[in-house]
């Protein structure tokens, strides 16, 4: 198929920060971004030629997005399937319906992911509380039950704890009461990991079917919200491999076009067992814009133009800190502390509500020595709050 080669006009399904970022790496390519958000000022619209205003389930508002791009790509999962199906009737989606029915349902994922022999936590469906009783039988006790579609930052996650003679026994003996918490979302119920570490692998899959994978990364969570990276995860070799073959048969199976990340827990004896998979570019690839030879954004977009594919070598090793919404309590934060750092780079979303547990932005540290780059990221967030 010939490529979409700059001068062309890409549109974009939802306006977050990964939106924002690609169009960036896009225009700088010379194309033009056209995107789809609820909000004009949505920090995708803040850097695009065009924009949407309309709802991700708006199916009249994306045909009239489709119309004026020649490719189409997604900033989130949790664009309906079904909108996708009819958008491909107009231009190419990439990546396309399939992908989005078989990712957006945590349920259908995980039937996925077993079906390729890939290892992930015990789980069980959770759609009332009869099947959550049987799950939880199942899967044992810590488990976390989490809503089948939208979650994000653990969103839509409740945990119950280890039962009726346990610490949390009045939360863990009422599945019906955990079920209430969900707002009766149909659910699914996984046991909770005892991981020593999570890494993630980051590809990128190109038309054709060739792979470029980046340097693996070691994620730390804090609230369920991603705290910080290091890139590359010190990982042995062999176990190396075998998270990118995983990563691999998952993008193959999916037939993805474009980057996207599998989420993987790392248990004591080095089994590792994936979380889920984000079918676009991913938070823990954020480290790639600066310190890879093509970011994941660049290469989102020359996979989705049908474009060779660029080099994803690191040219040093990197921490990333995320800037969550918390730190503006006490005002906008310092941020000449960041920028006298020479190592680091600093992103911002340009979201104009910095509210608890939103994703603002995040500090990219460009150093080999991971150590001493967490301890700077630390420093630094405590340096620039003025809580
Ligand atoms: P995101 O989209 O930001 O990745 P999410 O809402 O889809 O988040 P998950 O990835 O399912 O949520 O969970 C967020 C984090 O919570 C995980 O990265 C991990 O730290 C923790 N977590 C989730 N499930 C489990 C589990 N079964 N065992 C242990 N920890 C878990
Ligand atoms: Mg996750």
């Amino acid at each position: 198929m010939t490529p979409f080669l700059p001068g062309a006009t890409i549109g974009v399904l939802g306006g977050g920060q990964l939106g924002r970022m690609m169009a960036v790496c896009a225009r700088q390519m010379g194309y033009r971004i056209v995107v789809l958000d609820p909000s004009a000022r949505c920090p995708t619209a803040q850097v695009s030629d065009g924009v949407v205003v309309g709802a991700l389930d708006d199916v009249e508002a994306a045909r009239h997005l489709a119309h004026q791009v020649d490719v189409i790509t997604l900033d989130t999962e949790h664009v309906p399937a079904d909108v996708l199906a009819e958008l491909e009737a107009i231009v190419p989606v990439r990546p396309g319906a399939r992908v989005l029915r078989t990712i957006q349902d945590r349920l259908v994922q995980k039937q996925f992911l077993d079906g390729l022999g890939l290892a992930q936590a015990a789980w069980a469906p959770a759609g009332d509380a009869a099947e959550l009783a049987a799950g939880l039988a199942r899967v044992g006790r810590p488990a976390i039950l989490k809503v089948r579609r939208a979650g994000y930052d653990g969103k839509g996650q409740v945990r119950i704890n280890e039962g009726p003679e346990g610490p949390s026994r009045s939360i863990a003996a009422d599945p019906v009461a955990q079920l209430a918490r969900l707002r009766g979302e149909p659910a699914v119920v996984e046991a909770v990991v005892p991981f020593v570490r999570e890494v993630s692998v980051v590809l990128a899959r190109g038309l054709a079917g060739e792979i470029r994978i980046y340097p693996i990364a070691e994620n730390v969570h804090r609230r369920h919200i991603l705290h910080t990276t290091r890139a590359p995860a010190p990982m042995p070799e062999a176990q190396r491999a075998r998270a990118e073959a995983m990563a691999v048969s998952v993008a193959e199976a999916l037939g993805h076009v474009g980057v996207m990340a599998v989420e993987m827990f790392e248990l004591a004896g080095g089994e590792l067992l994936i979380n889920e998979i984000a079918p676009r570019t991913h938070n823990s690839g954020h480290y790639t814009y600066g310190a890879c030879a093509t970011s994941q954004f660049e290469q989102h977009v020359r996979a989705v133009c049908g474009l060779p594919l660029g080099d994803p070598r690191a040219l040093t090793g990197a921490v990333m800190v995320n800037l969550i919404g918390d730190l503006w309590a006490g005002g906008p934060p310092a941020w000449q502390h960041v920028l006298a750092v020479p190592e680091a780079r600093l992103h911002l979303y340009g979201k104009y509500l910095a509210a608890p547990g939103r994703k603002m932005g995040h500090v990219v540290l460009l150093d080999d020595d991971a150590e001493r780059a967490l301890a700077t990221a630390e420093s630094l967030i405590s340096r620039v709050s003025r809580a």
